[in-house]
């Protein structure tokens, strides 16, 4: 039996969105782009597509453009983001616990002379207002800051920074990367405050290189990626339509957010009755955990674990090999570094999953003092 526990990495595609998909690939298969009848459905298939995210996100349809994945969303708004505000000055604040979409993105513009600053956060890892506010300078033209932590499920409050951020005369760029925080914890585009929000498909049951780049209506932002005039000029490149028709119906989807805020309640009870010196990261995000087990390794964990059937990772999936930047920064000693997993939860999970893990857990660590 598998207990796949490691939904921010990425999470089933659910029946929904894999029908979708399907009919899109062999009944609505036309390019949007083709002006008879075929092209035309798949035209109409795209707009409603639109909506049903634009409607998830809480945002005109107009708003909403289709990317590649959270990836892409975060590069076209980084990048050409400040690149395109560079008349009006070259500062960017972000933060040092952003994910490796976000953290390239802004290496790259350094190479261009831009200058970061990367705040730290609480040791909780969230970032507070008055950090963005304290690092605020009259060249600042894009501030970048994550709303929910891929590693450790801290939420930032980001309609609180952009109110502030208001307040104090800011006029440049505002964009969240919101890929683990978009149908996880309740947020409309309309009332946030953000100019640009990236989010991803594959993270929310849909299927894997999808995503969406929300536009604030009058943000000007020029395109990344070149060629047609798909997507009204602003992204080039025919439409990804089953994986566009997943994107939608996954956002059709109830995320029974309750049903996995109390998973999470569980778990975390389960886990410090079944290994008493097991930490947890206190966050808000109802589907995260980031536990540490010092003294272990984490590989040694997930093998040990996998052979029970049950999957958790290390840290961010994408940084195989590299001790947790996003554990160093909330000021996490080396040695629960390096013992640390991450638990992600979907609405597919069972306590029977969170069992597992627990007793996986417990049966290690019962191994390691009989030795
Ligand atoms: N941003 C965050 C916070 C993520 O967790 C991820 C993926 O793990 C991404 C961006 C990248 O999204 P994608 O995998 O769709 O490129």
């Amino acid at each position: 039996m598998e207990h796949y526990l490691d939904n921010s990495a990425t999470t089933m595609t659910c029946p929904e969105a894999a029908e979708a998909a399907l009919r899109a690939m062999t009944d609505l298969y036309g390019n949007p782009s083709s002006t008879y009848k075929k092209g035309r459905e798949a035209k109409k298939l795209l707009d409603e597509c639109r909506a049903d995210v634009a409607c998830a996100l809480g945002a005109a349809a107009e708003e909403v453009v289709f990317t590649s994945c959270g990836t892409e969303s975060d590069n076209w708004a980084i990048i050409r983001g400040a690149q395109s505000r560079r008349h009006s000055g070259r500062h960017i604040i972000s933060s040092l616990v952003e994910h490796d979409a976000v953290r390239e993105s802004l290496d790259y513009l350094e190479h261009e002379g831009f200058e970061v600053t990367r705040l730290r956060p609480d040791a909780a890892g969230v970032i507070s207002a008055d950090s963005v506010i304290g690092a605020l300078r009259p060249d600042t033209v894009l501030v970048t800051l994550m709303m929910v932590n891929n590693e450790t499920g801290a939420v930032t409050d980001i309609a609180e920074i952009a109110g502030q951020l208001k307040k104090a005369g800011y006029t440049g760029l505002f964009h969240t990367d919101a890929v683990q925080a978009f149908k996880k914890i309740p947020f409309k585009a309309d009332k946030l405050g953000a100019d640009l929000i990236s989010i991803s498909g594959h993270k929310i049951h849909a299927v894997k290189g999808v995503g969406a780049l929300y536009i604030r209506s009058g943000v000007k932002l020029p395109p990344y990626i070149l060629g047609g005039h798909q997507e009204s000029g602003r992204r080039a490149g025919t439409e990804a339509m089953p994986a566009i028709a997943a994107f939608a119906a996954a956002c059709r989807q109830d995320p029974q957010i309750d049903r996995i805020a109390s998973l999470k309640a569980y778990l975390s009870e389960r886990l410090s009755a079944a290994v008493p010196e097991i930490r947890m990261l206190d966050t808000a995000a109802p589907h995260i955990l980031s536990i540490s087990m010092p003294g272990w390794r984490s590989e040694v964990l997930m093998n040990f674990l996998e052979e029970r059937g049950v999957y958790v990772s290390k840290s961010s999936a994408c940084r195989q090999g590299r001790r947790s930047h996003v554990l160093e920064a909330i000021g996490m000693a080396p040695a629960a570094i390096d013992g640390a997993l991450r638990i992600g939860l979907s609405r597919f999970n069972t306590r029977e999953d969170i069992d597992a893990l627990a007793e996986g857990l417990s049966g290690a660590r019962m191994l390691a003092h009989s030795r």
